[in-house]
């Protein structure tokens, strides 16, 4: 077998076989295949497809090229979730939390931002002295302290996905819905996961911009996962605007403690109450509830405060500070340098998530490269969103650096340039549309 007649038979659209895929695969992990060779299958791959076993081939040798997860110390059914990501997503620091008031244990494995999507390990890091390197033989003890155990991702597990995604990246083929799939679903099965529930965003601020291509990863990942025998369900949610009002770190996480005590955006609180509920009926910790006396159950849990003492227990696991008034303490705070007003009266009809995100990157709330520093005080506060009625001057939204930073006044006049593009304002009534696009079970 060479990877030439591999390449090959790619490129005239026919499926491979599992001894080709492992064979590749095998290359891959071990560099044995140049990154010419690498780079030309996955541009195959991009432009004839793959078949769902083809699909679920590549995504269980990606899985098993390294270390995987044993989650045997977890007391039930291990469930994981996962967020394509974008803008203002914060429901991980959310869902923990409140599925652990429910005996569901979680061991999450999370990334770092890259671009406008924010990664929960910068969140979590905005919190003072809350450590994300969290040693895999520690994650028992964790377990036992507080339910749950949040750490970036360790080298070993599908080392393969991270050589094809460092290719994919600079070689034009990161868009391809089974690379895509093959790529999030490796991860997860090396995790442990025996169930998972996967959010993909949909709109401006994400990977998928339209309905069609989320609905079509979607249905890649739920085969993949039933192929290779997980309970896997999955939610299409809208990424057109951000989730939420806050962007970037630390106002996330204020967001985040909001929401833990029962003030939270009427969006954020519905998606992450429903993510929490797939959670607690896949881990089978249900108590007989249907699934909508669960939702509900879990925003009672969010305004009662029983989340939130789940949430201080994390924080205290991980080394995080709590001030003496109950909340944590943040690494900076954010400041209002700019806010942007409304031009003219009328009702919002868009506020783009992939401008904001911008915004949010030039004021230094995110990275352009991995080794950026950055700023965690800094990001936008949405004081509008679609469906709300405005008044010519009032506050759309506000712009924030870290109060130990000096703000730049060049990057904050871009990103207000930023900000004021997103919104669109019309002069008839908008109606916001539903968080949740489509469900898969
Ligand atoms: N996230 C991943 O982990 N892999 C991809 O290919 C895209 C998003």
């Amino acid at each position: 077998m060479t990877m030439i007649d591999i390449i090959e038979k790619k490129k005239k659209g026919k499926e491979l076989t599992s001894e080709e895929i492992g064979f590749f695969i095998d290359g891959v992990t071990n560099r044995l295949i140049p990154d010419y060779q690498i780079s030309a299958l996955l541009m195959a791959i991009v432009l004839k497809g793959m078949s769902d076993d083809e699909m679920t081939t590549l995504t269980l040798a990606m899985a098993n090229s390294g270390e995987k997860n044993d989650l045997s110390f977890i007391d039930g059914i291990a469930v994981d979730k996962h967020s394509s990501g974008g803008v203002g997503d914060k429901c991980t620091p959310i869902v923990l939390p409140l599925v652990a008031t429910f005996g569901v244990e979680s061991v999450k494995l999370s990334g770092r931002g890259l671009g406008i999507t924010g990664g929960t390990i910068d969140k979590f890091e905005s919190i003072e002295g809350f450590s994300t390197s969290i040693a895999i033989e520690d994650f028992p003890s964790k377990i036992r302290d507080c339910g749950m155990v949040i750490s970036g991702q360790t080298p070993d597990l599908a080392p393969a996905d991270k050589v094809l995604y460092a290719l994919r990246d600079v070689t034009a083929t990161v868009d391809s819905i089974p690379l895509i799939a093959s790529s999030i679903m490796s991860k997860k099965i090396a995790g442990g996961a025996k169930a998972i529930i996967l959010d993909v965003k949909c709109g401006s601020g994400a990977f998928m911009k339209t309905k069609e291509d989320a609905m079509k990863l979607a249905q890649a990942m739920m085969s993949i996962g039933k192929l290779a025998k997980r309970d896997v369900r999955c939610i299409v949610s809208d990424m057109d605007q951000p989730l939420g009002n806050n962007c970037g770190n630390v106002l996330e996480m204020q967001e985040v403690h909001f929401t833990l005590s029962g003030s939270g955006p009427e969006d954020l609180v519905c998606i992450s109450s429903i993510i929490a509920a797939h959670m607690v009926d896949m881990a089978g910790k249900a108590n007989g509830m249907s699934f909508e006396e669960l939702v509900n159950e879990c925003k009672n849990r969010l305004n009662n405060g029983m989340a939130l003492e789940k949430y201080k227990d994390l924080i205290l696991s991980q080394g995080g500070c709590i001030s003496s008034t109950g909340g944590p303490v943040y690494v900076d705070v954010p400041f209002e340098v700019f806010s942007i007003s409304a031009p003219c009266d009328g009702y919002i009809s868009r506020v783009d998530a992939s401008l904001i995100g911008k915004a949010c990157v030039t004021v230094g709330s995110g990275r352009l490269t991995k080794e950026d520093k950055i700023d965690y005080g800094a990001g936008v506060v949405l004081r509008k969103k679609i469906g709300d009625r405005v008044s010519r001057g009032d506050t759309l939204c506000s712009i924030y650096v870290g109060r130990s930073i000096e703000a730049d006044d060049e990057k904050v006049d871009t990103a207000a340039s930023y900000a004021l593009d997103a919104y669109e304002i019309c002069d008839i009534p908008v109606e916001k549309g539903p968080i949740i696009i489509s469900t898969l079970v």
